[in-house]
């Protein structure tokens, strides 16, 4: 859920050989996006569908599709787990005509298979992101992302409860980017949705990170206290999520 200050969920990654994807499209991201690249161009990469991460892609279509001189050039990927396509699809036809609920003219459809690593952005060699989803724990099909590109690694979580997944997921990342949604809260949460601080930090100390980033913390929560949670389980470096920061090689 996006605050005053944050438009959650999303986060842009620019790779070295100038190719753009964007990892969630929640409210307020589309705005931020046309403030830093060009909202054409981008793969698009989602980890769910949930609204807090998907609801400005019917904006983003709208540009792709009808912008008058920058209207998207080539078709893109949109990259997510199980049926994800066709929800997104009766999402944007519920904001249009029937047509909208089929996105193929502007996108290439890529199903997330946890465990299949996706080359995105182009091949490696070239520059390109290796991209391998992880099968998270919530509600609806949820992936988390490695990315690994430049020599720079980071991985983020999507929105999951606990799962040993976690670990693999972010093994070794230099920047871990991890929900911690109930902050310092354990007891009393419903089960199979979300994480607290503490668990978020027994993921970056189990996985090995660099750096633990706490995200998807509710703008009406205290992120201090997610802060404390996940010092009392992880010795490295933490900080909060915020809009505008930055990272990488
Ligand atoms: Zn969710
Ligand atoms: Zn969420």
């Amino acid at each position: 859920m996006g605050g005053p200050n944050a438009p959650a969920s999303g986060y842009f990654v620019e790779l070295d050989n100038g190719r753009t994807f964007v990892l969630d499209m929640g409210p307020g991201v589309f705005v931020e996006l046309q403030k830093t690249a060009d909202p054409a161009a981008c793969e698009l990469l989602l980890s769910h569908v949930h609204p807090d991460h998907t609801a400005d892609i019917p904006g983003l279509l709208v540009w792709r599709r009808f912008h008058p001189t920058a209207p998207s050039k080539n078709k893109n990927l949109l990259v997510g787990p199980a049926d994800i396509h066709q929800r997104i699809g009766t999402m944007c036809a519920a904001m249009g005509d029937e047509s909208d609920s089929d996105l193929s003219d502007t996108f290439i459809n890529v199903r997330a298979v946890p465990g299949e690593a996706l080359m995105i952005g182009g091949e490696p060699s070239d520059g390109g992101a290796v991209v391998t989803p992880f099968e998270m724990v919530h509600p609806v099909p949820t992936v988390g992302y490695r990315v690994e590109a430049d020599g720079f690694s980071f991985a983020y979580s999507g929105d999951s409860a606990w799962t040993e997944k976690l670990v693999e997921l972010a093994r070794g990342v230099d920047v871990f980017i991890c929900e911690a949604t109930w902050c310092a809260k354990e007891d009393g949460v419903p089960p199979n949705m979300h994480m607290s601080g503490y668990e978020a930090g027994r993921a970056a100390a189990l996985a090995g990170v660099k750096k633990l980033v706490l995200t998807h913390i509710p703008p009406y929560a205290n992120g201090e206290e997610a802060l404390e949670a996940a010092r009392t389980t992880f010795d490295g470096d933490i900080e909060l999520a915020y809009l505008g920061m930055e990272f990488g090689s």
